[in-house]
């Protein structure tokens, strides 16, 4: 690792944990971090849930484990580009998928719909809550007890009303102030990675086509310089070529306008950073690129009709899942049932959202056929 710049987070001047706890011996604090993250529960089961695929879809998709393991190797090497800490990258991407319900944003905004009248979920906050309370494997406290700095970086974005109620990391919403620099190139770094993944995985599964593809500016500049050096190259390496470039635009592109944006406002330290805009960026040209190739995929895959139907199934599960659980809180294991005493909506929400897309089917299935054994 580089020497991280004065600007970038330093695991010595931490903010701190909410409990305070002795050093470790041979980590600095955000590997710490990182390393109760990859031994948690919930990291464990972001094998099994998906974005865009369903996870019994195909075993070559990406599932969000392997798409967070993407966005920690990009983060990584944009943070070290950049002279920031790469510790702290590394635990933001891991950790930054946690709160994600099963079957991706299918899942996620029939339970929000479920919960309207009850708060709404959203997963940006769900992760949060998972690495600040539903993770209880620690004797002193419960959740991983992380460092301020990751915790910042995995809430993204917060509405005005949540952040009041948030703490520390709810401020910089109210004050309208920025996180580290590391939070933002890893939003970043997510964002290149699901965009690229995803035309991937789309082309693969034949959802979507290279033609298609082709007017879109992004891939197709990349697509023809591939083209012009290897003429003659096979489908499967012609996608992997014009994918990998793709994403190689994007970080070059990301690395020089921050490396120029931070080399014009001069920051001195993290506290600089914070008052100042967010320092992160692409330039305007790609912005506009990497914007009409999220379009793209918006309308061609994510509003795809086949991808429209799983979307529809998946929200009935949750949806129907909800319904059960709210009505008789007796179908949940005992410890939700506990907590449901408390709030009977947030713990349905919990659990379900706790679930993997297999688990969630499977529990549908129990739940509601008469042959299914319990
Ligand atoms: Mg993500």
């Amino acid at each position: 690792m580089n020497k991280p710049a004065p600007y970038a987070a330093n695991p010595d001047q931490s903010l701190g944990r909410i409990f305070a706890e002795q050093a470790s011996f041979t980590r600095n604090a955000f590997q710490r971090d990182r390393d109760r993250i990859i031994h948690s529960t919930a990291f464990r089961r972001l094998e099994y849930k998906t974005q865009v695929f369903v996870n019994h879809e195909g075993d070559l998709f990406r599932t969000r484990l392997t798409h967070s393991i993407e966005v920690a190797q990009m983060a990584r090497g944009i943070a070290r580009t950049l002279s920031l800490h790469e510790d702290l990258t590394e635990a933001i991407a891991l950790a930054h998928d946690l709160g994600h319900t099963p079957f991706g944003h299918a899942g996620q905004d029939a339970l929000n719909e479920c919960m309207r009248e009850f708060g709404g979920f959203e997963h940006n906050l769900q992760s949060l809550r998972v690495v600040e309370q539903l993770e209880q494997r620690y004797a002193e406290f419960d959740g991983l007890n992380l460092s301020f700095e990751v915790r910042e970086g995995i809430l993204k974005h917060c509405s005005i009303k949540n952040a009041k109620q948030l703490g520390d990391v709810g401020k910089r919403f109210l004050e309208k102030t920025s996180p580290s620099l590391e939070a933002q190139l890893t939003n970043y770094a997510d964002e290149i990675a699901y965009n690229n993944h995803d035309v991937d995985d789309g082309l693969r599964s034949g959802l979507i086509t290279i033609e298609q593809l082709s007017k879109v500016e992004l891939f197709a500049n990349n697509l023809a310089e591939v083209k012009s050096k290897h003429p003659k190259l096979e489908n499967k390496r012609l996608i992997h070529e014009t994918v990998r470039r793709m994403i190689n635009t994007l970080v070059v592109d990301l690395c020089t306008q921050s490396a120029h944006n931070i080399a014009s406002h001069q920051p001195q330290s993290i506290a600089d950073i914070r008052r100042l805009p967010q320092l992160i960026g692409f330039s305007s040209e790609i912005a506009t690129q990497n914007l009409k190739l999220k379009q793209f995929l918006r309308k061609n895959l994510y509003q795809h009709y086949k991808v429209n139907r799983m979307s529809a199934k998946a929200a009935r599960i949750v949806r129907e899942l909800f319904a059960a659980f709210y009505e008789d809180t007796g179908l949940m294991p005992n410890e939700f049932q506990i907590y449901a005493e408390a709030d009977k909506a947030r713990a349905v929400a919990d659990y379900i959202a706790g679930m993997t897309d297999r688990y969630a089917i499977r529990e549908h299935r129990k739940l509601f056929t008469v042959e299914e054994h319990l």
